[in-house]
């Protein structure tokens, strides 16, 4: 049998998501199990949103963690480049291939003509989806149309009837009606893979035998088989793992629990316990242990221990894994050794220190002032808001406007900061000073402090945002029907440019 080898391939597209952390370790331990290989691939197709920041951070955050990989845009390997953006020419050729097959057709409906499409089948309630205008043209048509130089896409010819029963190692076949399958695009206009054709080429080609990746992707998987066939290669192994849940089992999101890596690293969790921490969602140690390492859970791993009941991820109990490390494993000078690496060391300490510097008598003044740039959430109440020129309704919209402008902010530093809450403030017809007021409540806890623009800065992003949406919890979360009418209102705040 061939060598095992499996992937994780996230997208460069956001904060680097726990869930990716949650589907590399399977996929780490399952081939390291077995003596395979594990292979980091960034799926950049998504131009518009993909970002070398974010492709840093989830590489960062995957070491950090301890799941490092044998081949990856970092480090190389046979089967390289490990960027999708880097591959444009190998898809391309797949795509003609399945053109000159019959397999895949090229579509020339513009947008507008896509739209009119989809509101009409959302008036009858017929399901979204292309409705094939394009497959019947005649071979001579589309030549003349591509010669005119007229845009199209590449989309892949599905059939219409039967049904694909998609293999799960995890589940019994789960049937899938082909008709419910839209015509993907294969290749966009731009000459861009769409994610399924990179996704299915790449694994082949970089000799992938077990694809283990979320529940989500099983409604896709059936465009994968069918890709595979049509190229004549043998499908890996699919196995669908069950979804992190929120405390309410639905799927977990950032406006239930913080889902960034970098936020739990923040919050002072160690790498091992979070590892362990996502080891246990959907799995357990055959002992039944609940503290186990990387290495422990590698030797004893078997797939087919997978719970599918979705797993909670609980941030309590992650909280209490972690005092478990903390206290059972460390030696003093281990447990100040962390401490130093997390944030008690001169490059942090020496980047606000200025701020503190200008605004003490005492050195022993500095411990309480300087203290939430050390801590998690701020001890804070709603009467902290309190302000005679922010009403109850003006101190949500700050927050929920602040918090969603810093939620898309991609470069993170004062300025941009600032501009953020100008927007905010001047939209509320609020002086900067005031509008800045409940940003250093719900960040420092104290009405008054060092700048709290500077603050946001040093902290960093994750812990920002969720410091403002705690504050938003204490204050009071909008409700449906609020945020319905918030978001359109957001919708009127310009940029402030200076
Ligand atoms: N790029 C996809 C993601 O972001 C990969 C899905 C898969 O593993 O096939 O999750």
């Amino acid at each position: 049998m061939s060598k095992i080898r499996t992937r994780v391939a996230p997208s460069p597209t956001g904060d680097p998501h726990v869930g990716t952390a949650y589907i590399a370790l399977f996929n780490r331990v399952f081939a390291k199990s077995q003596g395979g290989e594990f292979i980091l691939r960034i799926e950049d197709t998504d131009r518009a949103r993909s970002t070398p920041e974010s492709e840093k951070a989830i590489l960062d955050s995957l070491k950090w963690l301890g799941l490092t990989w044998d081949e990856g845009p970092d480090c190389g390997g046979e089967h390289g480049p490990y960027r999708q953006s880097e591959r444009g020419d190998i898809y391309k050729k797949y795509a003609d291939q399945l053109v000159d097959e019959g397999k895949a057709f090229h579509c020339f409906c513009t947008t507008e003509r896509l739209d009119a499409m989809r509101r009409e089948q959302r008036l009858n309630s017929q399901p979204p989806g292309y409705d094939g205008r394009c497959k019947g043209l005649s071979k001579e048509e589309v030549a003349e149309r591509l010669a005119a130089g007229e845009e199209s896409v590449i989309r892949l010819d599905v059939p219409r009837e039967g049904v694909c029963e998609v293999p799960d190692m995890l589940r019994d076949p789960i049937a899938i009606e082909w008709k419910q399958v839209d015509y993907q695009v294969l290749l966009k206009s731009d000459g861009m893979p769409a994610y399924h054709l990179a996704n299915v080429v790449d694994d082949h080609l970089m000799g992938i035998t077990h694809v283990i990746r979320g529940e989500e992707w099983i409604s896709s998987t059936p465009k994968h088989i069918l890709l595979y066939q049509h190229f004549g290669w043998e499908a890996p192994t699919f196995f669908h793992l069950p979804l992190l849940r929120n405390a309410d089992k639905s799927k977990l999101s950032k406006r239930k629990n913080p889902t960034s890596i970098t936020f739990y690293e923040k919050m002072g969790i160690l790498p091992e316990a979070l590892l362990n921490y996502l080891g246990m969602m959907g799995w357990t140690m055959p002992n039944g242990d609940e503290k186990f390492s990387l290495t422990e859970m590698t030797d004893n791993f078997d797939i087919n221990r997978v719970s599918l009941g979705g797993p909670v991820f609980d941030v309590e109990k992650l909280n209490w894994l972690n005092g478990r490390y903390i206290r059972e494993d460390m030696s003093t000078d281990q447990f100040v050794q962390a401490l130093k690496d997390w944030a008690f060391n001169e490059e942090y300490i020496n980047k606000f220190m200025p701020l503190v510097q200008e605004r003490v008598e005492r050195l022993s003044d500095v411990a309480p002032l300087a203290a939430f740039f050390f801590a998690g959430m701020p001890n804070i109440k709603a009467e902290d808001f309190a302000h005679n020129k922010i009403d109850e309704e003006t101190l949500q919209k700050l927050l929920q406007f602040g918090l969603w402008k810093l939620e898309t902010q991609r470069h993170w530093n004062k300025p941009a900061i600032m501009a953020d809450v100008k927007a905010v403030g001047e939209h509320l017809g609020l002086k900067l000073k005031d509008a800045l007021f409940p940003f250093f409540v719900a960040i420092t806890g104290e009405p008054r402090s060092v700048s709290v623009l500077e603050a946001m800065d040093y902290l960093g992003p994750d812990m920002t945002r969720a410091r403002l949406r705690h504050a938003l919890e204490v204050v009071g979360t909008p409700s449906k029907k609020q945020l319905k009418r918030l978001e359109k209102e957001f919708a009127e705040i310009g940029t402030f440019m200076d």
